[in-house]
């Protein structure tokens, strides 16, 4: 039996994490797979929708945009499709309109599968995460938050607060390459940014964690780059070495097209 708890603030949600087999809900959208797989069995499931100090993306004193964890895929689109219109391409790539509708930011870098497609993005943008549990508050960088195959820094009763967008800058574009359905995961994601000479990528499918990478500004040094870098595993999805090379061949193109 799973017992349900409901916070309006951030800490009574801390609180309440704090309980043996208590779960932060999101928009359930992995969870609810989970639970369904026999992977996680839940006691308490403590839904952060109507936790407020979670909600809502607003300006930061540095120019940039704070996302709460609880805002919505789709509501992460719509907020940054004239400021970064990248990100806003690769969100409205995730999955199909009611995951997007459902799934939040929070849960999209908690979950930590590296096949997803927010976290390279958020990586390549030198995003910053601020986390908030029982012994307090902490900002991390995002290069610093992914910890292993679906581990993630957060510590026991410690939630995402909101995501930090740098003042926007530059050039950014995100591919996804995706031989099967249009909504499935990426084979290969690569999120790349330009600003002032200087290059980031970030790598979806390709290593145990999302990837951040400073590379030249270059795109054959940077596809040469991406390439040493992946260590993908043989899957449904493709072979180690197909993934590796079409790492460098997506790496190549989304810079190409940035510098064209
Ligand atoms: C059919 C389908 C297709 C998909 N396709 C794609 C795709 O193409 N690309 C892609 O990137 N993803 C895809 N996804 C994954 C989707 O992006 C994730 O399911 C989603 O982002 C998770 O968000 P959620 O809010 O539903 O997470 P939840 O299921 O609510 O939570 C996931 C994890 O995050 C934790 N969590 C949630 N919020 C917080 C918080 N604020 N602080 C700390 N921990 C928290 C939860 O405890 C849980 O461990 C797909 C999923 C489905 C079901």
């Amino acid at each position: 039996m799973v017992e349900w708890t409901r916070p309006t603030s951030l800490a009574e949600a801390i609180a309440a994490l704090t309980t043996d087999g208590a779960v932060a809900l999101g928009g359930g959208t992995s969870t609810a797979l989970l639970m369904k797989q026999g992977l996680l069995a839940p006691t308490r499931l403590v839904t952060l929708r109507q936790v407020q100090d979670l909600r809502g993306v607003r300006p930061t004193a540095h120019g940039g945009l704070a996302v709460g964890a609880a805002t919505t895929l789709t509501e992460l689109a719509d907020a940054v499709r004239s400021s970064y219109p990248a990100l806003a391409a690769c969100v409205d790539g995730i999955g199909n309109v009611r995951i997007r509708n459902v799934a939040t930011v929070g849960g999209a870098l908690a979950h930590a599968d590296p096949a997803q497609d927010l976290p390279p993005m958020l990586l390549a943008l030198d995003a910053q995460v601020l986390l908030a549990g029982p012994s307090g508050q902490r900002t991390l960088p995002l290069d610093g938050f992914f910890a292993g195959y679906m581990e993630t820094a957060l510590q026991p009763g410690e939630l995402i607060v909101h995501v930090e967008l740098p003042r926007p800058s530059g050039r950014s574009a995100y591919l996804k390459f995706t031989p099967r359905s249009q909504d499935d995961y990426a084979t290969v994601g690569v999120a790349c940014h330009l600003s002032d000479g200087a290059a980031v990528i970030g790598l979806a499918g390709v290593a145990m964690t999302p990837l951040r990478l400073a590379v030249p500004a270059d795109p054959g040094s940077a596809a040469e780059a991406a390439a040493a870098a992946a260590d993908p595993l043989d899957d449904l999805r493709g072979s180690a070495a197909y993934k590796r090379a079409m790492t460098a061949v997506c790496v190549r193109r989304a810079m190409a097209g940035l510098l064209a």
